[in-house]
């Protein structure tokens, strides 16, 4: 099996479009009116190049170790789709002495516990085209409205090579691309739509099938494990796979076919005669090199180094750029730092998945964090609460302390009020009782009763010696 990608991703930090002054800030408002002459198309208007788009271009292809073109030229790509006020696309290719922007290039991620290391073919500038709205699916639609409001916004199209091997391993991918962006600084990933996918995948002895419009991670492995099943089935039955382009539906879940997938000759590719070609000095490649902030892989060495952190936790935390920045701002807050990565990458991140937001959303903040470890730590709270506190902090945003008022969750620390759970315990578990009398290990299970019908709040070790006093009472008395 083999997967490529090619990642679209919007340069959103950029203030205007690739070829005009029209403003990139285009979501959520009345669609067509984030649009001129140029990202119109209409006839006589000319395109002017944003230069800062270029410099952010290099300054990825830097963090992704291509190697950056001396010259590159645009080309148009001509297609009739109505998302594309021209009926061509401005965009890049190797073709007829025209090169993309950057070529070659790696990423270097974590798959669970393995390091993979996938190679780019070439990293290209090209313009959006707009945004097609469905009555309902693509295929039962009577009509469609399209936005051109986000026709000519930047887009950064970066292509792997066929390297990825399963679909858990595109989304690991995926995730460290983001992080990268995201440190740039160039494209943030929680936009919708800054980041968009279309993924390849073929079979030996199969045809390349090409998924377009997954617009999540989640949704670029659903697609793949999609289309692995639904390709296996059909070599089976011994129908051969045809090279097309597919559509997933996200609604349903399943690809369905769109076209049979062009070939380069279609889009009949010529140098756009309205631009010049853009050259890219070398010193204009060191001055960008010279401003690039810490990246994932440099972050990661510093947190190994810094707050000595085990390598996992290190790669794990910097692949989120938002995880690894509340991270450091907790640790900042509470200097054991081992511990507050075990939270992040357990049950807060646990948390994230069941509320199905991203950290930088969460209700959570790295203050709240550090709070509620200090209040575990002074013994106010036991581990078990805390678990349920980062629940309600997570659900509602409160405070932790807070939380623990409101709830009257604080540990149980006096003595009566123990006792008295104690005696309740011993009440309604006579056999339990008789056996730890007898052999001293069975006590966990009374202990366990006691943390049980105080809701976790009773403190371990007061009830454990608690109630070894009382047995040995018991032992003393008989
Ligand atoms: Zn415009
Ligand atoms: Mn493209």
């Amino acid at each position: 099996m083999k997967i490529g990608l090619e990642i679209h991703c919007q340069l959103t930090s950029l203030k205007t479009k690739l070829f005009c002054g029209c403003s990139s800030d285009y979501r959520g408002k009345t669609p067509n009116t984030f649009v001129c002459p140029v990202c119109l198309g209409l006839p006589g208007s000319l395109p002017v190049l944003n230069e800062k788009a270029v410099e952010l271009a290099v300054m990825v292809a830097l963090a992704l170790n291509c190697e950056v073109a001396p010259q590159t030229f645009f080309v148009r790509k001509n297609y009739f789709y109505p998302d594309m006020p021209k009926n061509f696309q401005i965009s890049q290719y190797d073709v007829g002495g025209s090169i993309a922007i950057a070529s070659g290039g790696w990423v270097g991620f974590l798959v669970g516990k393995t390091r993979k290391t996938v190679r780019l073919r070439r990293i290209h500038l090209e313009e959006d085209p707009g945004k097609l709205f469905y009555h309902g699916t693509i295929d039962t639609s009577p009509y469609t409205l399209v936005d051109y409001n986000r026709a000519g916004i930047a887009l950064l199209e970066i292509v792997t090579e066929p390297e990825l091997e399963a679909p858990a391993e595109a989304r690991a991918f995926l995730q460290k691309l983001r992080s990268i962006l995201e440190h740039l600084g160039v494209s943030d990933g929680g936009l919708e739509g800054a980041m968009r996918c279309d993924a390849n995948i073929s079979i030996e002895g199969g045809g390349r099938v090409e998924v377009k419009n997954i617009s999540s991670f989640k949704d670029v492995e659903r697609a793949l494990t999609f289309e692995i099943v639904r390709q296996r089935d059909l070599l089976k039955k011994g129908v051969k796979i045809q090279t097309e382009t597919r559509h997933w539906d996200d609604v349903r879940r399943t690809t369905l076919s769109l076209r049979v997938k062009e070939e380069e000759q279609d889009y009949r590719y010529f140098l756009e005669p309205d631009l010049t070609p853009v050259r890219i000095s070398q010193e204009m490649v060191e001055l960008l090199r010279s401003r690039m902030p810490e990246l994932p892989d440099a972050r990661k060495e510093r947190f190994l180094k810094a707050y000595g952190l085990p390598e996992y936790d290190a790669e794990v935390l910097t692949s989120d750029r938002a995880m690894a920045d509340f991270f450091e701002e907790c640790a900042k807050l509470y200097d054991k730092p081992k511990a507050v990565a075990n939270w992040l990458m357990g049950d807060v991140l646990q948390c994230l998945h069941s509320l199905e937001v991203d950290i930088d959303q969460a209700k959570l903040a790295p203050q709240y964090l550090a709070e509620m470890l200090k209040l575990m730590d002074r013994g106010d709270i036991s581990i078990k609460i805390a678990k349920k506190v980062l629940w309600e902090v997570m659900k509602h945003g409160k405070s932790p302390s807070t939380v623990v008022r409101e709830k009257d969750w604080w540990r149980i620390t006096d003595l009566q009020t123990l006792e008295g759970y104690i005696a309740q315990v011993f009440k309604e578990y006579p056999k339990a009782v008789e056996d730890a009398l007898v052999d001293e290990k069975t006590i966990h299970y009374l202990i366990g009763k006691t943390m049980e019908a105080t809701g976790g709040k009773a403190d371990p070790e007061l009830t454990n010696a608690l109630i070894r006093k009382k047995l040995s009472q018991m032992k003393k008395g008989s």
